[in-house]
């Protein structure tokens, strides 16, 4: 979900900027979450970790995270979090989790770090933040329950809601932004590969959806496998590099608001989620880093357990959340609640999206209505 326009802060103190060299630059800032802020306050300003490419791409920062795998960095282009793509170069081809908002030329960074090798590009879900880039390659693999939403995705106005559209100026934070300027983050509309003004050069790319489990061979025994993690989206999907054991996530902690109707709705819930979690606990212990769509990465795979403890406490008890927040939506009143999970932080859910049965009731009374 976009930032609001309005100054909207944690204790309305402006998070504490970090300084890049990026050609972004945010007008609104996501929430300071106190541990996430220092990882990459830390990270991108001090580390000798980053490597960056103004040439190829002005946008993106890149951090080696292991031999061959690469988190690229993105700020987010419409004020929420900022995000994390990653790439594995295995022996014979490399593999791409995400493609962020599509500003700036990914596929130009990537042939620079792993030359002409052969590149599968695989989306986590297809929010925005995930999946825009997705335009400048050929074909895109994800979870198949993830294929409807992703076909909505793939055409060239996409990009429409980061711009002021009106006729006038538009107040944002304390800045004001002209018509047909960015509203969220300040950068130039040229510099998405495809945009409304190159509407002809648009290609829609081929989707493929794969099934929990699939295997991706890099080559040489080195296989990276699909993990269907739903909740946040209904074919939100993790890839674990069995070679270095570390899993790519995507978003786990907040569970999507979807209409009941919606293809797979059933897996927009923290018992989808929680099943999902139970199948792979087994494995939770080999996995040596868990790296998110957002925040602070290689983290222990303790967040798993703890966050499948939540799932459980959130399934005995509902109602005992430790926020609730009020929001209208559809003209009904809907309910947002969050669980704090141990260490980390914290679930999302709204009363109604708890249990898979809820919403096929809802979607069966729905189906009464002539
Ligand atoms: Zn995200």
């Amino acid at each position: 979900m976009p930032g609001s326009l309005k100054k909207n802060t944690a204790l309305g103190a402006v998070p504490r900027p970090i300084h890049s060299e990026l050609k972004s630059r945010r007008i609104v800032w996501e929430k300071e979450h106190p541990v996430r802020w220092s990882f990459m306050k830390i990270l991108r300003e001090t580390s000798t970790l980053k490597q960056f490419y103004p040439q190829i791409n002005p946008y993106t920062e890149v951090y080696p995270v292991r031999d061959h795998v690469w988190a690229l960095y993105n700020d987010s282009f419409d004020g929420a979090g900022d995000v994390w793509m990653y790439l594995i170069e295995g022996p014979k081809r490399a593999l791409l989790v995400d493609t962020s908002f599509g500003v700036g030329d990914l596929k130009g960074l990537i042939r620079h770090l792993i030359g002409d090798k052969e590149l599968i590009v695989c989306n986590t879900h297809a929010h925005y933040d995930h999946c825009y880039g997705n335009a400048q390659f050929d074909r895109v693999y994800c979870h198949r329950n993830e294929v409807p939403d992703l076909m909505t995705k793939n055409n060239p106005d996409i990009w429409d809601y980061l711009f002021n559209n009106t006729e006038e100026p538009v107040m944002v934070w304390d800045e004001r932004v002209e018509p047909g300027k960015p509203l969220y983050t300040d950068f130039d509309r040229h510099d998405i590969i495809v945009d409304r003004d190159h509407r002809e050069t648009y290609r829609p790319y081929e989707i493929v959806g794969v099934e929990d489990g699939h295997e991706f061979d890099l080559g040489e025994g080195w296989v990276v496998e699909a993990v269907l993690l739903p909740g946040h989206t209904p074919g939100q999907c993790g890839y674990y590099d069995r070679h270095h054991r570390i899993l790519f996530c995507g978003d786990l902690t907040g569970i999507g608001q979807r209409k009941p109707q919606s293809p797979y709705s059933e897996f927009c819930t923290v018992e989808a989620l929680h099943d999902a979690l139970i199948r792979l606990k087994p494995r939770f212990a080999q996995i040596d880093g868990v790296f998110p769509g957002h925040g602070a990465w290689d983290q222990s795979q303790l967040i798993l357990q703890y966050l499948l403890e939540t799932t459980e406490r959130v399934m005995a008890n509902p109602g005992n959340c430790d926020s609730v927040q009020e929001m209208i939506r559809d003209g009904k009143v809907q309910q947002s609640m969050t669980k704090n999970i141990h260490q980390w932080t914290a679930l999302r859910y709204s009363p109604q999206r708890v249990f898979r049965k809820q919403v096929l009731k809802s979607q069966s009374q729905d189906s009464l209505i002539p």
